[in-house]
């Protein structure tokens, strides 16, 4: 599947990948969309359309040269592709590299990949399921939520149910946290509430969904937010509805600067601010763990498609109608 730009996509053929020392071929069986595409879908620039997107994916491995892998394994994708060699790689942290640069290429049906971007996966769980556990979707959502030591019970605020926030909503409801979230999006609300586990969504296009924040929270506002959307806008809101000496971890992405008044948004309030950013192979490690204690989270796919309906439902998940969205390349 490859992006034409400017909101269309198409199924075409290319080349199958060569393989070189160290890499391995991965035929993949499951690959999911991601928010982060949008830009590139969107975009009119060549430079950021080009080449095969996706970068969550679940597969086995068909070929090999000289790797600690075999044929036959089954394995997911880790895109972040460090160096291998700094202080940050060397412990497994590859997000923190200063020479990363991400892989890509997933909505096929093969992919070539250095072996440090694949990682083993257990062949009883079922490539649809190792997809969200190895991907974004999980991935992040239990690195944003393990920045928080102790949340068993709390109510907490999700601000955007996106694809992000819908993990972190699963997460935490599983965790036992009352769960309230804010989404524009009245298929997004709506699916929350089914399938992840929501108490409460709120339109944030509703004048007073603030203030339902904050008589949901003692008057107060939530001690624990995460800002999953990357809006600028939402971003400033989590800042503002937390409550004094509360938390806010920040996971969705935004470039484009924020205009934050330290005194008024932090310091005033002893806010304490984190960060987030992907997820290690060893954090893949303890969501298969959670996985295994019970953890669903089958009910975040609202979609399986085979390859040629994919540039359909590319068209209907950017536009916030579906829940995760996988594709099987190999139908
Ligand atoms: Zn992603
Ligand atoms: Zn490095």
């Amino acid at each position: 599947m490859r992006f034409l730009g400017n909101g269309r996509s198409e199924v075409t053929e290319i080349e199958k990948p060569n393989l070189q020392e160290g890499m391995i071929l991965v035929q993949v069986m499951s690959s999911a969309f991601c928010g982060s595409e949008n830009k590139a879908y969107f975009s009119d620039s060549i430079n950021l359309v080009a080449g095969v997107k996706g970068h969550e994916a679940a597969g086995i491995v068909i070929d090999e040269q000289n790797t600690q892998f075999h044929i036959g394994d089954h394995v997911v994708i880790q895109i972040m592709d460090g160096c291998g060699q700094c202080y940050f790689c060397k412990k497994g942290l590859y997000q923190f590299c200063s020479s990363l640069k991400y892989k890509s290429g997933t909505h096929a049906q093969y992919i070539v990949l250095p072996e440090k971007c694949v990682v083993a996966a257990p062949k009883d769980i079922p490539f649809d399921i190792l997809v969200l556990l190895g991907g974004d979707t999980v991935g992040v959502a239990y690195r944003a939520v393990k920045q928080i030591d102790v949340l068993e019970r709390k109510t907490v605020f999700v601000s955007g149910g996106g694809p992000i926030g819908l993990g972190v909503t699963t997460l935490l409801h599983y965790l036992g946290c009352t769960v309230l979230v804010s989404e524009p999006s009245a298929y997004r609300r709506d699916y929350l509430i089914k399938h992840a586990g929501a108490a409460k969504v709120l339109d944030p296009k509703n004048e007073y969904w603030k203030e339902q924040i904050l008589d949901l929270t003692e008057g107060i506002g939530p001690e624990f937010v995460f800002e999953c959307s990357g809006n600028p806008e939402a971003q400033i809101q989590a800042l503002e509805l937390v409550r004094c000496q509360g938390t806010v971890v920040f996971c969705g992405e935004n470039y484009n600067g924020l205009s934050i008044i330290p005194s008024v948004h932090i310091i005033h309030k002893e806010v304490t601010v984190k960060g987030a950013f992907y997820f290690s192979p060893e954090d893949f490690l303890q969501i298969i763990q959670l996985y295994r204690k019970g953890l669903d989270v089958s009910s975040l796919v609202s979609h399986i498609v085979p390859l040629d309906q994919a540039p359909r439902m590319m068209e209907q998940f950017t536009q916030g109608r579906t829940g995760k969205v996988i594709i099987h390349p190999q139908e």
